[in-house]
Parts: structure tokens; sequence; C-alpha cells
């Protein structure tokens, strides 16, 4: 019975992303932006790449450049220079490119910044207008984003809304979810796994060491297998896995904000 008043007294739990916009509230860390690239000296550019310690952080002078897809978001640099780079409360920090995760100025509205409620729907590609079916292979995680994967299904996220479900099998898996960075005794298994799937079939590597080989700075799964959404992050939260997920399979749109 407890359950029961439980339930009518928190009422609907469940997100209503990506028709809303929808956020983890105040301090939430979706990707460290650069506010202004240009430090006041080389010697603060230089303090900045020494202080990163995932050397995410590079200089040309005393510009700086920041990798997003290698960033842990352990926060030294935001507190070295809160001026020069913050952190941006986005969820919708996945794109499509490599490259654009690499920022002189980030993609992603920093603190602050008003978001829009609104979504405008991307235009979904042809095999995926229903059911897309899932397959995450752990290529050498530390165990942090498949915490944040499995939270997909719970009660607030509950992906299967969505259309969006789980395999076990590679051949039932329209898009492929790759986590940890691909250690050697991994690499053939998530070929095998990519191998067996029906085409068109989709690559999403999730979280930092997936997008760039985080702290081994060896690369990332696109070594071994075709990637074509990034998700940066340590771990990225379920709403940017999603994000990632929906902009894959064309659901949303890349630079939407939100
Ligand atoms: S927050 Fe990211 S970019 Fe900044 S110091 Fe930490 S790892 Fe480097």
């Amino acid at each position: 019975m407890r359950w029961v008043t439980r339930g009518l007294r928190n009422g609907i739990v469940t997100t209503r992303y990506p028709a809303r916009a929808d956020n983890y509230g105040p301090g939430y860390r979706g990707a460290v932006a650069v506010t202004d690239a240009a430090a006041a000296s080389e010697e603060e550019a230089e303090a900045l790449c020494r202080a990163c310690p995932s050397g995410a952080i590079r200089r040309r002078g005393a510009r700086i450049l920041l990798d997003q897809g290698a960033c842990v978001l352990c926060g030294r640099c935001v507190e070295l220079a809160p001026t020069r780079v913050g952190f941006a409360p986005s969820v919708e920090v996945a794109c499509t490119s490599r490259r654009t995760l690499v920022v002189p100025s980030s993609p992603h509205p920093v603190a602050g910044a008003s978001q829009s409620p609104i979504r405008r729907p991307g235009r979904r590609r042809w095999p995926f207008r229903r059911s897309v079916h899932v397959r995450h292979v752990d290529a050498g995680s530390d165990g942090l984003e498949e915490e944040e994967i499995l939270a997909l299904t719970n009660p607030v996220y509950d992906v299967q809304r969505l259309g969006i479900f789980f395999t076990a099998s590679p051949r039932h898996a329209d898009l492929l979810l790759v986590t940890g960075s691909g250690v050697p005794g991994m690499v053939d298994a998530l070929w095998e796994t990519y191998e067996a799937m029906p085409q068109p079939r989709l690559v999403v590597a999730v979280g930092t060491d997936a997008v760039s080989g985080g702290f081994l700075g060896a690369g990332g799964v696109d070594r071994f297998v075709p990637v074509d959404v990034y998700v940066p992050g340590s771990p990225p939260s379920p709403f940017s896995i999603l994000h990632g997920i929906l902009l894959a399979i064309g659901q949303l749109q890349e630079g939407d904000g939100g």
C-alpha cells in the first residue's frame, strides 16, 4: 500500500525530453566551455596545460585549445582560470564529428545562458523511423559509463517510450553503444559485434575513454570501428547518452542547444 501512496504523491516522474528540454540543475558539469581563448600570457596558458591531468588543454602561444573529448571534468582549469573556462550546464554535448569537440569556443552554452524549452526535431533517418535496438559493448571501461547507460531504462528516462530498446544480440541491433577505450582483449570482440549487426548500423562512442582514450591518450574506439556520434564526459549523464542516440538516429539536430 505504501508504494501506491508514494506513487500517487510523486505523480509522473518520467522526463518529457526530447519533446521539452530537461536539465540537472545548478552545478551540473556538462562540458568545459572556453569563454576566452586568449590567455593573458603564454605563462598563464602553459599553467592551464600543466594543470590538466588528461592533456585536454593545448596552447598555441597564449591561445588555448580544449579537447572536450579528452576532458575528464575534474574542474582544475575552471578553478585556475574561471574567466577563461567554465562548465556548460547543457546535457547536449554529443556531436557527429570528433573535431567539433576541440574548442576555441564551445558550441554549448555556458552556465547562466538561457535555454529554449522547445525542441526542434531532426529529420529521422528512414531506416530508423520506428523502434531502435541497441547493443552495448564494454571495450575496457572502468564501469562508470555502464551505470549511466543502465539508468536509461529506469522510470525517469524510460527510453522504451521513445522506441529505444536494448538487445543482447548484435544481429537484432541497429545501434552499437561502445564504452571504454578499446583494450587489446576487446578489439576483436568489438569488431565481430559490429560485423554481426545488420546494415544500416550506427555506432555511438560513450564517455571520454571511448571518445579519446582518456588518460591512456592512445585514441578512441574510432580506431577500430567507424563512429557516427561521440558523447564526451567522464561519465556522460543519461541525458547526454540519450542525446547521442537521438542524434545518431536523426531524431534531433546537431547544435540544437538545450
Ligand atoms: S576540467 Fe577537463 S580540461 Fe579542465 S583541467 Fe580537468 S580534464 Fe583538463
